[in-house]
């Protein structure tokens, strides 16, 4: 195996100030830490190329422009899609979910059916909910066990008025990954039985949308092996910085949606009464784009490339079985989450304390984790809990973490007894 977790994790300088030596960081689902070179660059974009992109004619403007256009080009190539014009930068996968919602939406009529699964993260939910009382459109969830969606059955909520699936390529709350391949095949099944004509998605009129937020750390991600029409994701997630998302979406299919926000740099004329609007993907970028953050998401990009992602993912996944293997040894410790094809995550309860109490005396030795719903309230409540701990992994985890986290979570339970 060709991967040093040690020597990755010397790369994040975070784990060598004085104040964190002794950190043991597993809340990386909710966001990883930075390694250097993408500090740098953020760094780098101010002290030497700050300039608003597009607006101006002149060197510093002329070069973050094209620093924008070369990390759009390098984002593709990362998730394998087809053309950089594919490839629209968003302050996150929040805004780019609200974004198609609001795109895809506008072009839906009462009665139209959009399919969701209990397991979605609220920014996967809401933003449907909000649209769907807007237009008259009707939410499905695909059946699910205790929460977890059966994505066999999506066929069972699949109807002729279905017009956009949107599902999360893996929990967030219990790290489980949603099966894509058979997603993809039954939706594939879906739209030759149906006739629709003019269709350019390979799901006829139905458009899929995969939120793969917590895929990209874990997974080299392809679009196109996948099938999906559209693909969401926020760099901070995978090392990168925040205030930064990436929408993939299929060329012809961007090419037929509206766009959602209006502003400059989205325009090609603007009269008092009507606009022309930009070509892909500009439309779909109004205002100032997070340009230091597109520098260092261009620094993340040479990083991952630059790494074992194959040995990355073994490591993590001896790792997380580890962990799991810890933790279903602690007597009235109930796991919520199973290491096999897992994103990285631990999710449990303890009979006799509180998911609060464990995070906060975790916390005290130093040892971040999670608590709470998650932004997965649906998935949690169908598992019959409001809150769980969540420790979640990346490549710079250890076992030294693992057992500093058990040793944890004993010795406040010795307390109980
Ligand atoms: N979708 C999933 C599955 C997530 O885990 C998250 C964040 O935790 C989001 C969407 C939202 O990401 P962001 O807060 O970066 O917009």
């Amino acid at each position: 195996m060709n991967f040093s977790s040690q020597e990755f994790k010397q790369q994040f300088p975070l784990f060598s100030q004085a104040e964190n030596r002794e950190l043991v960081y597993l809340d990386n689902a909710a966001t990883t830490q930075k390694p250097a070179c993408v500090i740098d660059a953020i760094r780098d974009f101010y002290l030497h190329s700050n300039a608003n992109t597009h607006r101006s004619s002149h060197r510093l403007a002329r070069r973050a422009t094209e620093m924008v256009e070369r990390v759009r080009a390098a984002s593709a190539r990362f998730l394998g899609a087809e053309s950089p014009r594919e490839i629209i930068f968003t302050r996150g996968a929040t805004e780019g979910l609200n974004l198609l919602a609001n795109s895809l939406c506008r072009g839906l009529v009462a009665g139209d059916e959009i399919i969701l699964s209990t397991a979605e993260h609220h920014a996967n939910l809401v933003p449907w909910q909000m649209l769907a009382a807007q237009y008259g459109l009707v939410l499905r969830f695909v059946p699910d066990a205790n929460g977890v969606p059966q994505i066999d059955r999506i066929a069972e909520v699949l109807s002729p008025r279905t017009r956009v699936v949107s599902i999360t390529g893996g929990s967030n709350a219990l790290g489980f990954r949603t099966d894509l391949a058979a997603l993809r095949a039954t939706l594939a099944a879906k739209s030759s039985a149906a006739t629709s004509s003019g269709a350019v998605s390979s799901q006829g009129d139905l458009r899929w949308i995969v939120d793969g937020s917590q895929l990209v750390a874990h997974d080299v991600v392809d679009v196109a092996a996948i099938g999906c029409d559209f693909f969401v994701c926020s760099a901070h997630k995978f090392y990168g910085p925040t205030g930064l998302g990436l929408v993939y979406g299929r060329e012809a299919l961007l090419r037929e949606l509206p766009p959602w926000q209006g502003g400059g740099e989205m325009i090609t004329s603007v009269d008092l009464l009507a606009s022309d609007y930009a070509d892909l993907p500009h439309r779909f970028e109004a205002g100032t784009s997070s340009l230091a953050a597109i520098a260092g998401l261009g620094a993340c990009l040479e990083f991952l490339g630059k790494q074992d992602r194959l040995a990355m993912a073994q490591y993590e996944q001896s790792l997380l079985a580890y962990l799991h293997d810890r933790l279903s040894q602690i007597p009235e410790l109930e796991l919520l989450s199973d290491a096999r094809n897992n994103l990285g995550i631990a999710s449990f309860v303890h009979a006799r304390c509180a998911a609060i109490d464990i995070a906060q005396w975790l916390d005290g030795r130093d040892i971040a984790v999670r608590v709470g719903h998650h932004c997965a309230q649906p998935l949690l409540h169908a598992a019959g809990h409001t809150a769980t701990v969540r420790a979640s992994l990346v490549a710079y985890n250890s076992k030294e973490d693992i057992d500093r986290l058990i040793a944890g979570v004993e010795e406040l339970l010795r307390q109980l007894d």
